[in-house]
This record gives C-alpha cells, structure tokens and sequence, in this order.
C-alpha cells in the first residue's frame, strides 16, 4: 500500500527506466476522483490491458459513452509511443477479484483464480492501455513491449514492489481477456529490468497467446443464458468468440453477436454447426460439446479449455 505517485514524480520515475513519454493535454488533472467522490489510493499495484482496437488514444482520454475517461493512466501506442492520459482515480479496472488484490498486496505468486468481482479495483491500480487488437494474432512489437516493461518496472521501482503486484486485467476480473500475452513472461521480463539499472537490455516480445474458450464455462452460459433475462451474460469472453466464429460460419447473424449472452438465437446457431459437423437429434441441441467446439476453435483461432 502506497501513496500514489504525483505527476511530477510519475515523469521522474519513467524518464529514469528510460522511457521517452508524451504528454496528453490536461492528463495532470483528469481524473474521476471529485465525481465518484472516491480518491485515488492508496495504490497496490499495476494492472495490464489491451485496447482492443487501434488509433483508441482519444478514446483512452475521453472515454466512452457509457464510461467517462481516463480509461487509464498511461496509453502506450503501437509506434505512438507512451502518453500520459491520466492522474488519479481512472476508469480501467472495474469490479475485481478481492481475492486477487490481497495477494498483490501480499506479493504472493502465483495469483488465485479470478471468480468474483467484488472489490474496486479502480480505487488501487495504476492501468496501461496497450494499443493491439487483442485478437491472438496482433503482434505487439518489440518496441511497444520493451515500453510496456519498463512502464510497470518503473512503477515498481518508485514503489519498492517486485513484479509480483503487477497483474494482467484477465488475472483480476472475471471474463476479461487482456492483455493477449502470457503475464508470467511479463512478470519475469520486469523482474529482469527490475534487477538491472534503469534502462536495461531489451528483451524480445513473447508471441500473441491463443484465446481460450472454457468448456465448461461455455456449457453453463447455454443452459443459464437463453431462460435469464434478454442480453444475460453468463460468460462472456468465451460466448463473444463462439459468437464470433458462428458469425464466420455463416450460421449467425452479425446482429446477434457480440452481446456475450448464449441466448436462443446462439443455440439455434450452434446447433446448425453440430449439425454441419455430423450429429443429428440430441447430440445436435445447441449446447456446446468438445468435439464440435474444438473442431470451431481450430478453424476460427481459439482453444478449448480445460
Ligand atoms: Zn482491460
């Protein structure tokens, strides 16, 4: 638990892990503490994202309609470099694991499992939007990643933490999928920065992982979703790639994507799929079995799990 860095000794701190960073317009002062009513800090840790999207700076100030910027403390583009976008309380993490927090308040490794959204996490973590698709196949290159270490390692460093209080936003809210890279590596490569001077060797970009559709997960969201109100979300990264590859398939509209509820019209689609893939009756009912979603996931780049 910290007191959270001033703007002044935020730039102090990245500039000496040798970071060159640009400065948005007005970042000293936007932030969503007077209109929560809720100040930033104490700070516990350094969250992780991806944008999912591209040229989304503005968007990262500014925020969306239904979420007011800052959507982050820092944005770091893919050849853009870094921009200072925010400076207290930020909308980045939402809802997170309490659990989760405890243990980067802690330093404990590795982290529990994010199950619950039950703690504000926008109240602790300082956030980095990362500019990258976030679909699994979107490099993040090497430049981009090296900023992205020593952006955290600096935090870090200004703080006394290790690496272990720096966590992925997929590590600490239930549902999320970012970053798209694996946090272990992350983690090991700030570790490295952390126990060299500032400004360090750099390390190579771990490749994009493969996004994971949960199995049993996915099963439970088409048995709760289509009977629960309209739109309910169950699981919703998985059920938006299922979605998505559905869409690809031919066999969903592209109206009925994207809202991460397994809803009647998913079980219809689904079940054309099972249907393309042999089964007939029963086995082609709309609820998700291995067999048939692997052979989706091999065609439309996700992975079954476990
Ligand atoms: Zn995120």
């Amino acid at each position: 638990m910290a007191t959270p860095l001033t703007a002044a000794a935020m730039l102090t701190a990245l500039k000496a892990e040798g970071l060159t960073v640009h400065e948005h317009e007005g970042w000293r002062t936007h932030n969503r503490d007077a209109a929560t009513g809720k100040s930033f800090g104490p700070v516990i840790g350094v969250l992780i994202h991806h944008t999912a999207g591209h040229g989304d700076k503005e968007i990262c100030f500014n925020g969306r309609s239904d979420l007011p910027g800052p959507l982050c403390h820092a944005w770091l583009g893919k050849t853009a470099g870094l921009w200072m976008i925010g400076n207290g309380r930020a909308n980045h993490a939402g809802l997170v694991d309490l659990d989760v927090i405890q243990a980067l308040i802690a330093e404990k490794s590795p982290l529990p499992h994010d199950d619950q959204a039950n703690a504000d996490g926008n109240d602790c973590l300082y956030g980095l939007e990362i500019e990258n698709l976030g679909n699994g196949k979107d490099p993040y290159p090497a430049a981009q990643y090296r900023q992205a270490v020593l952006w955290a390692a600096a935090l870090c460093r200004a703080h006394g933490w290790t690496e272990r209080s720096i966590a992925g936003h997929k590590e600490v809210q239930p549902g999320k999928i970012d970053p798209s890279f694996d946090m272990d590596i992350f983690r090991a490569d700030v570790k490295k920065q952390l126990t060299s001077k500032p400004g360090g060797t750099p390390t190579p970009a771990p490749t994009p992982s493969t996004p994971r559709v949960d199995l049993s997960r996915l099963i439970q969201a088409a048995k709760t979703d289509p009977g629960a109100r309209q739109g309910h979300q169950t699981y919703m990264a998985g059920v938006n790639l299922v979605e998505a590859a559905l869409v690809k398939e031919g066999l969903l509209g592209k109206t009925y994507a994207g809202d991460g509820s397994f809803g009647t019209t998913t079980i219809a689609a689904y079940a054309a799929w099972q249907r393309r893939c042999g089964y007939t009756g029963k086995a082609a009912d709309g609820i998700p079995g291995r067999a048939s979603l692997e052979r989706l996931g091999k065609r439309h780049h996700f992975n079954v799990t476990p």
